[in-house]
């Protein structure tokens, strides 16, 4: 059969053809109540383009139907690789409604969409971030460049020191720790509270983990069904730890944890040797660790250290933890204990006689490569553009005036005002910061309009990532814009 499509087919059977397919059209426009012609809807765009990882958001999509059909397409929304869930229509929006379903990591994922059994793969990806204020912008945390960094600290750490990454520069906690270990050994993960530490066993890291500083002895029972490794600091967690374990099938590791002179968490030097005695005692818990952390930790550190002057903070620290020990070691008690005690400062001043058995490693594993390439994105867009003219207020009371006609862009939901902003990769003023509107003096860039980009920057161009827990986070993977 001739296709009248292909070159050489006959121009008037063309257009005869395309006259029956219009004639065809135009009778179903005819009768859209009982033949609607809803097989020619599809899906223009959806709105807001990003939710919670909890699931539950109403995505509206604008959908382009004949005027008869409207509103009558059967549609699916399909995220990633979630079963479809049913789309509704909304007049009063005027769009097609379908809710999130919940996703397991903040990543973006594909939206494909059928209307009426017909597939549309939205250009468009939907971004899931951690449960965080969604009226902020989001940050995007590129785990290829982490992932290096951590290598890059394993290779500082010599090879007989153990390498404990301590995550506290905010979520989503479990990703970061489960990428890090892919990418190198870890031998330790350490975070700030319980909840974290579960979040990096339901991530899949298999290595040890232990919570900082002061947890709740009642929470025992709880970190010895996860694997989380706490830290001893009194007798009286001791004994209320082992009463809650008493009818425990495991043993509890827990680590020793020493104020040498910072003042913070642990028991103090004289106490010691007591809570090591009454944790060795116990039959439900194990003295895996024994630690402390430093206050003050200088370059002149190890010459200090080396020439015994104890006018050095870190050297006193040092001989009070070693005596500590010692006291501990004398007994017999903790001698297969791990030692610990140093962070960044300590690798980064070559700091060796305080490297014990392990570093934990924190602000360098989320340091940036440079000021230029950063380990996250954090970007932003001007809503409003204006002129104000000279002598114009800009603070309540009228504290702050312009001096001359100030072009402004405002930015909005940004409640962290250490930050600083880039436009056209250019620092701008802040002319005033109310956290809900942040106004920026785009003097230099008059020309900048409403929609531009803007780059948000923690506190300083080379700041270590470290986003307050507000921040909306997304995990970018190299598929991703
Ligand atoms: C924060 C912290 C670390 C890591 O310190 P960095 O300087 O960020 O490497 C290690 N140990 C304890 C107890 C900490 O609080």
């Amino acid at each position: 059969m001739a296709n009248p499509f292909l070159p050489g087919a006959h121009p008037v059977k063309l257009l005869g053809t395309t006259f029956i397919v219009a004639l065809l059209l135009l009778g179903n426009w005819g009768c859209a109540s009982k033949t609607p012609t809803e097989n020619h809807a599809r899906p223009l765009q959806f709105t807001p383009g990003s939710g919670s990882i909890d699931g539950g958001d109403w995505v509206f999509i604008e959908v382009d139907e004949p005027a008869a059909a409207i509103g009558s397409a059967l549609m699916t929304c399909r995220f990633g690789q979630h079963a479809a869930s049913p789309g509704d229509y909304d007049a009063t929006s005027g769009r097609y409604l379908c809710r999130t379903p919940a996703h397991s990591r903040p990543e973006s994922v594909n939206l494909t969409i059928t209307l009426n059994g017909a597939e549309f793969p939205m250009a468009e990806r939907y971004v899931y971030t951690t449960r965080a204020n969604n009226a902020s912008p989001i940050a995007g945390i590129d785990l290829v460049t982490i992932q290096q960094q951590a290598k890059r600290v394993r290779e500082l750490i010599p090879r007989d020191v153990a390498f404990a990454a301590v995550l506290k520069n905010g979520e989503p906690v479990g990703l970061l720790a489960d990428a890090m270990a892919q990418a190198t050994e870890v031998d330790y993960f350490c975070v700030p509270n319980l909840q974290d530490g579960i979040a990096l066993r339901e991530a899949g890291v298999t290595a040890p983990i232990m919570v900082l500083y002061l947890t709740e002895p009642s929470y025992a029972p709880v970190l010895l069904h996860y694997g989380l490794e706490p830290a001893a600091y009194s007798l009286e967690w001791v004994e209320e730890a082992n009463r809650l374990l008493q009818r425990a099938g495991g043993t509890l590791p827990v680590h020793l944890w020493i104020d040498t002179g910072l003042g913070r968490e642990g028991v103090m030097p004289d106490d010691a040797l007591a809570l090591a005695r009454a944790v060795k005692q116990s039959p439900k818990l194990r003295l895996q660790g024994i630690a402390t952390h430093f206050c003050c930790n200088e370059q002149e550190d190890l010459a200090a250290i080396t020439e015994g002057d104890l006018q050095n903070p870190t050297a006193l620290q040092k001989s009070r933890f070693d005596a500590t020990i010692a006291a501990i070691h004398a007994e017999g008690i903790g001698l297969d204990a791990i030692i610990h005690a140093g962070a960044s400062d300590v690798l980064l001043d070559g700091t060796t006689p305080v490297y014990y058995d392990m570093l934990r490693i924190g602000t360098l594993l989320f340091e940036n490569a440079s000021p230029e390439h950063r380990n996250y994105s954090w970007k932003t867009r001007i809503l409003q553009v204006k002129t104000l003219p000279a002598g114009w207020c800009v603070e309540y009371d009228c504290d702050v005036t312009v001096e001359e006609d100030t072009p402004v862009g405002l930015v909005a939901h940004i409640p962290y005002d250490e930050v600083s902003y880039r436009v056209r990769g250019q620092r701008v003023k802040i002319l005033a910061d109310h956290e809900y509107v942040i106004v920026l003096d785009l003097s230099d860039l008059p020309d900048v309009r409403a929609g531009e980009e803007v780059d948000i920057i923690l506190p300083d161009p080379d700041s270590p990532l470290d986003v307050p827990t507000w921040v909306p986070v997304t995990v970018r993977k190299d598929a991703d814009p």
